[in-house]
């Protein structure tokens, strides 16, 4: 009988655990969480901190107990995996234990970046990545303890934590080291847009601005002091600033990492039976053919589900990851697609904008780039179905459907062309 083992159970270790156990209903499916809760969505816990959905809503698979019954997992909670031998598949645990495999998936995800900065662990400073941290955040928000918040890292969860603030009628300052909001995907004038839009709302942004250390007031309020010398004060601190990818207990494994662990198209690593899935792993990158991490829900879900399979003994593939940032926050809603440090000052600009959209995309002669959209809610998915397509072969037209789909939604011409690999004039 195969003995397979997953170490750390989100979104990918889930749908692993899952396809597995349907592509081989005998084998033994160890599972390792350094948690003992069963998994979850992240990018849902800035929802349960605003009071949009309950704390059982971050779990959509259902509950640990029925998971485990539903897929005859072996589940070993607080139990973190400490070191592994990929040659030998073997595990290795904090008590000096170890455990032995056919097949191993590491799916540990990604953990929130907490500069070592003094002030950053005095209370009052939130991180928000994992349940507890949103459980936190809103304890404090119902206890009435935040009036005023300031949130560092104007970037995919700190503009949701943004949302957070407003929902409870915090008055927010956002701050980011970066000359424009969501730097790593918006162009300038995109960025500046959403900024002014923001600020509408009654949010204050200050860009260019370095966290140097955080101070605690005689009132009990906290103050960033920036590399600057600029001082933000206020009664919580939300420190949004980039994730790290959990694979430090790999250290001197002999596995391929970059910041996260190599792995190819079947969701493999160097070593033979060993797999990554999810944000803990790089896959190829279909736009720029290099290994690169793509943090998101459906990547970690779809990399999981494949990885299952072919430890299981299917064989999958997992195809089209190119580089989406998506945030939807105050009823607005803006998608990057692509690699934005590709574009030069050489490549094709396409710029639109109407009552309902915001585009702005670049191309070169040897295809799409990069496209910022703001206001296309409901057709985030099509446009980039479009873009993967349109990178797969830069030298088709759009397909037909494609081009229906978007002139329905409003899309003009102008950008359908420009996609489907017409330069502007
Ligand atoms: C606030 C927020 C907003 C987001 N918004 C979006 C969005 O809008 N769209 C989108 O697509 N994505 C979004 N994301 C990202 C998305 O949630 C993640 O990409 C996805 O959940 C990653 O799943 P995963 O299974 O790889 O990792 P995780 O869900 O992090 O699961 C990894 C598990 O492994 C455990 N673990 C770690 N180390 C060990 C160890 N050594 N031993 C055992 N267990 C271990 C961890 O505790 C964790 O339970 C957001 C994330 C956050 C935090």
């Amino acid at each position: 009988m195969k003995k397979i083992a997953i170490i750390g159970f989100g979104g990918a270790g889930y749908q692993a655990a899952k396809e597995a156990r349907r592509v081989d209903p005998t084998a033994t499916i160890d599972v390792y969480s350094d948690t003992n809760i069963g998994p979850y969505n992240p990018m849902l816990t800035t929802y349960y901190v605003k009071g949009a959905i309950p704390y059982e809503a971050m779990f959509p698979f259902g509950s640990l107990e029925q998971i485990v019954r539903d897929l005859n997992l072996n589940f070993f909670a607080n139990k973190p995996v400490t070191g592994l031998d990929p040659a030998a598949k073997l595990l290795k645990f904090g008590d000096g234990t170890t455990a032995q495999y056919d097949k191993i998936l590491i799916s540990t995800g990604a953990c929130a970046v907490m500069p070592p900065l003094k002030g950053i662990d005095l209370p009052g400073v939130f991180k928000m990545r994992t349940a507890q941290d949103a459980v936190a955040l809103k304890d404090a928000l119902d206890k009435g303890e935040i009036k005023s918040a300031l949130v560092i890292g104007a970037s995919w969860v700190g503009i949701k934590v943004v949302e957070d603030m407003v929902a409870y009628g915090v008055p927010c300052t956002l701050v980011d080291g970066a000359k424009w909001m969501f730097y790593v995907a918006a162009f300038e004038e995109t960025a500046k847009r959403a900024q002014k839009d923001l600020e509408r709302k009654g949010v204050t942004v200050a860009c260019e601005q370095m966290l140097d250390h955080i101070e605690q007031e005689d009132n009990g309020q906290l103050t960033a002091v920036m590399q600057n010398g600029r001082r933000f004060t206020a009664d919580s601190i939300a420190v949004c600033i980039g994730v790290r990818m959990n694979v430090g207990f790999l250290k001197d494994s002999g596995l391929e990492i970059n910041r996260g662990i190599l792995v190819d198209e079947t969701m493999r690593t160097n070593y033979d039976g060993i797999y990554a899935a999810g944000d803990c792993c790089e896959a190829m990158d279909t736009q720029c053919k290099i290994h690169r991490n793509i943090g998101v829900w459906l990547n970690a879900n779809k990399q999981g589900k494949v990885a299952g399979a072919n430890m299981a003994g299917e064989h999958m593939e997992f195809d089209a990851n190119v580089l989406v940032n998506l945030a939807h926050y105050l009823d607005y809603d803006f998608i990057s697609i692509g690699d934005i440090s590709t574009c030069g000052p050489d490549d094709d600009v396409y710029e639109y904008e109407d009552e309902t959209y915001y585009i702005r995309a670049v191309r070169s002669a040897n295809g799409i780039k990069c496209i910022n959209v703001i206001g296309s809610a409901d057709s985030n998915g099509l446009i980039k179905n479009a873009f993967v397509k349109a990178v797969e072969n830069a030298d088709a037209d759009l397909d037909i459907q494609t081009r229906c789909f978007l002139q329905k939604k409003g899309f003009p011409d102008g950008f359908i062309d420009f996609l489907g690999g017409k330069s502007v004039d």
